[in-house]
């Protein structure tokens, strides 16, 4: 990845592992500086910074529930005291609580759509103000083909997927003319922590599904990230870009 000719500084929520971890590397590879979030595991996203700061860039890991409006607010101005506004963000921070419907408790639907929708609203709130000051921004939400097409066991998590959707398109239009974009980025199935526990049988039918007949890597979704948050990118916004390997054709 060649770097962009302007450094930034952008937040990856959840960077410290999965998608998140390859999203931070590349954006640092590309020269910008990044903020890695993370909520409980210090150690990984501790491992994030490092690898990129012995790669010559600069990073900082940042606990805070994005859940949480306070920890949120509290972040932002960290990273603001630290580094300097974010004009990259990256939402990425999501968990599943799979179930069918009838067996889903109303906590599970919740903790679902505040960790992957609520989130996305604190943040992008957040990050807005200096965007619109730099009339500069890129905002980039990671969804998922179950917010597109749904997926049996999953309403909870598609219903989140899908708002995402529904937010980026409603922002892209409030602030395109000063220079902001925002997009969505739907991964099919990615090799991270969250696929791993997939039964054989499951995983076994996925990859049945996938054109490409494997699940995705992480590098494969950071690189289409990079692009949008790059100056590349200037004249794509308010779209859902698939990296799925084909698998919702
Ligand atoms: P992952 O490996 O399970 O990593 C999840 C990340 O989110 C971790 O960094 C975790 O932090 C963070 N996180 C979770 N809850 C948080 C909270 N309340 N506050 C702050 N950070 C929080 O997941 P992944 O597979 O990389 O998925 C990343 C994104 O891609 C998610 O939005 C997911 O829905 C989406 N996605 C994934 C796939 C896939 O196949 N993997 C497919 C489609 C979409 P800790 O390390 O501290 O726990």
């Amino acid at each position: 990845m060649t770097a962009d000719p302007v450094e930034r500084i952008a937040l990856v929520t959840g960077g410290s592992r999965g998608i998140g971890r390859a999203m931070s590397l590349a954006l640092a590879e590309s020269g910008h500086k990044v903020a890695v979030n993370y909520a409980s595991n210090g150690a990984a996203a501790e491992e994030v910074v490092a690898s990129i700061t012995d790669g010559g860039g600069e990073a900082i890991a940042l606990q805070a529930d994005v859940r949480d409006a306070g920890a949120v607010d509290e972040m932002f101005s960290t990273i603001e005291a630290k580094l300097g506004s974010p004009l990259i963000l990256v939402n990425n921070a999501g968990v599943t609580r799979d179930n069918l419907l009838l067996r889903m408790s109303p906590d599970a639907f919740d903790e679902v759509i505040e960790t992957n929708l609520r989130s996305v609203f604190l943040c992008t709130k957040l990050a807005m103000r200096a965007m619109l000051r730099a009339r500069w921004g890129r905002i980039i939400s990671i969804a998922s083909v179950a917010g597109i097409v749904g997926n049996a066991g999953q309403s909870n998590y598609a219903a989140s997927k899908a708002g995402i959707i529904g937010f980026t398109k409603s922002i892209s239009k409030e602030v395109g003319s000063r220079g902001i974009t925002a997009n969505v980025v739907a991964p099919g199935f990615i090799s991270t922590d969250m696929t791993r526990d997939l039964p054989e049988d499951a995983k076994k039918a996925a990859i049945e599904s996938v054109s490409l007949g494997r699940f995705g890597e992480p590098h494969e979704v950071a690189a289409m990230v990079t692009f949008l948050a790059s100056e590349a990118a200037s004249y794509v916004t308010g779209q859902v870009i698939s990296v799925d390997g084909g698998l919702t054709l």
